[in-house]
């Protein structure tokens, strides 16, 4: 039996689900995790927490996560300085699943979304998941939001969602405030629609988070994630700020106790830790910074990078790159971007192992850099 010998929806035929390789290599770069562990101390938090918590466990969790949405929403008061309160805060199992319930909102069947490809896959996947159809926006050749076509597309297209993704993945650039001030006007005037800024990556970012530009805008959404910043992408922790309307309108798909009472006590313990956590940060970025100067020292085209990953290239075939990289030990990811691969900064060594790897693929003879051949298609998830 195959899948599309089931009755399954017409949209998901011949649909491929989200899957970045999971290989055994001893360095893997490959899905922009973060490389630290979580500091024992905060091991030991989590476990008291933990236990305390199970002593519950024949009730129901807290269906409001008001102790975890207060919190979160101290952290990004006191990281961003624009207050936010528990209100117009809300949590879920990871951001995907932030983004799954505002698109069964927002989105839905007759409805559209668009956002600036190559960007995250999710976006489209989880609009299509919810019968939301698909519209691919542009970005100039340097990966920018290419506003003027930006613009065109949303007065043509007049999508019910919009996703703008600020650090973007696969590519780490950040969207200017400015532009993302025009995106969300241009998105009104077409006709009243939700703005998503996608922050996963801000806390790597070498700009200043977008979510002062709530203000005053019902319609405009920022989510976040403790996968990546916090270290913690195993606990499947995402939230979103927004306009205390937006959170009550989720509440009309969310189901009802999502966010387990182990989930909810494990995601409180990490923001105890939050400053040793952004420490890492911290050093995650110097090396970010580092592989990117050693990068272009070594003759690469590296784009401008406000995450904790670096696409990387140009090839003139990417997949070959990538399996040469990977046969030397360093697994990283082919998004399917034609020409570039995308690296996630990892440790001090894990970076110079990597390094390593890309120093002799590029004096290796293999006709893998940019030259006469043309570039694969896209086909991998991002
Ligand atoms: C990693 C990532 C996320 C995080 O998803 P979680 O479900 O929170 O783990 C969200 N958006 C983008 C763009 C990402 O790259």
């Amino acid at each position: 039996m195959r899948i599309d010998d089931l009755p399954i929806r017409d949209e998901l035929r011949g649909q491929s689900p989200y899957g970045a390789p999971q290989l055994d290599v001893s360095v893997q770069l490959n899905t922009n995790e973060n490389p630290y562990s979580l500091p024992e101390p905060l091991v030991a938090r989590i476990a008291e927490r933990v236990a305390e918590a199970a002593r519950h466990l024949n009730r129901y969790p807290d269906r409001d996560a008001v102790e975890l949405r207060t919190e979160l929403a101290a952290y990004l008061t006191r990281t961003t300085g624009f207050e936010r309160s528990r209100e117009q805060v809300w949590a879920a199992n990871g951001s995907n699943e932030i983004l799954q319930q505002l698109l069964q909102t927002f989105g839905g069947t007759g409805r559209s979304a668009l956002g600036f490809e190559p960007s995250y896959s999710m976006h489209a996947l989880i609009s299509r998941g919810t019968g939301t159809s698909w519209i691919s926006g542009p970005r100039n050749d340097d990966f920018t939001v290419d506003l003027d076509a930006a613009l065109a597309a949303i007065a043509e297209h007049r999508p019910n969602v919009l996703f703008i993704c600020s650090p973007n993945n696969p590519t780490g650039t950040a969207v200017a405030a400015d532009t993302v001030l025009a995106l969300y006007e241009a998105a009104q005037a077409a006709r009243p629609s939700l703005v998503i800024v996608d922050e996963a990556y801000v806390e790597f970012s070498h700009r200043a988070s977008l979510l002062p530009l709530l203000e005053g805008r019902p319609n405009l959404v920022v989510s976040r994630t403790m996968s990546k910043a916090f270290g913690a992408a195993g606990l499947r922790l995402g939230y979103l700020a927004a306009d205390a309307a937006v959170v009550d309108a989720v509440q009309l798909v969310r189901l009802p106790y999502h966010l387990s009472a182990v989930t909810q006590a494990t995601a409180l313990a990490c923001l105890e830790f939050t400053d040793t956590l952004l420490g890492y940060v911290q050093q995650l970025k110097a090396e970010r910074d580092r592989v990117v100067d050693a990068l272009r020292e070594l003759g690469f085209e590296v784009t401008d990078s406000d995450a904790n990953f670096i696409q990387f290239g140009r090839f003139a075939d990417s997949h070959a790159a990538w399996q040469a990289i990977l046969d030397r030990g360093v697994l990283v990811r082919d998004n399917g971007v034609p020409g570039w691969l995308r690296v996630t900064a990892g440790t001090p060594a894990e970076n110079d192992a990597f390094l390593d790897a890309v120093r002799t693929v590029r004096m290796s003879p293999t006709p893998t850099l940019a030259g006469a051949r043309p570039a694969r298609a896209a086909s991998q998830e991002l």
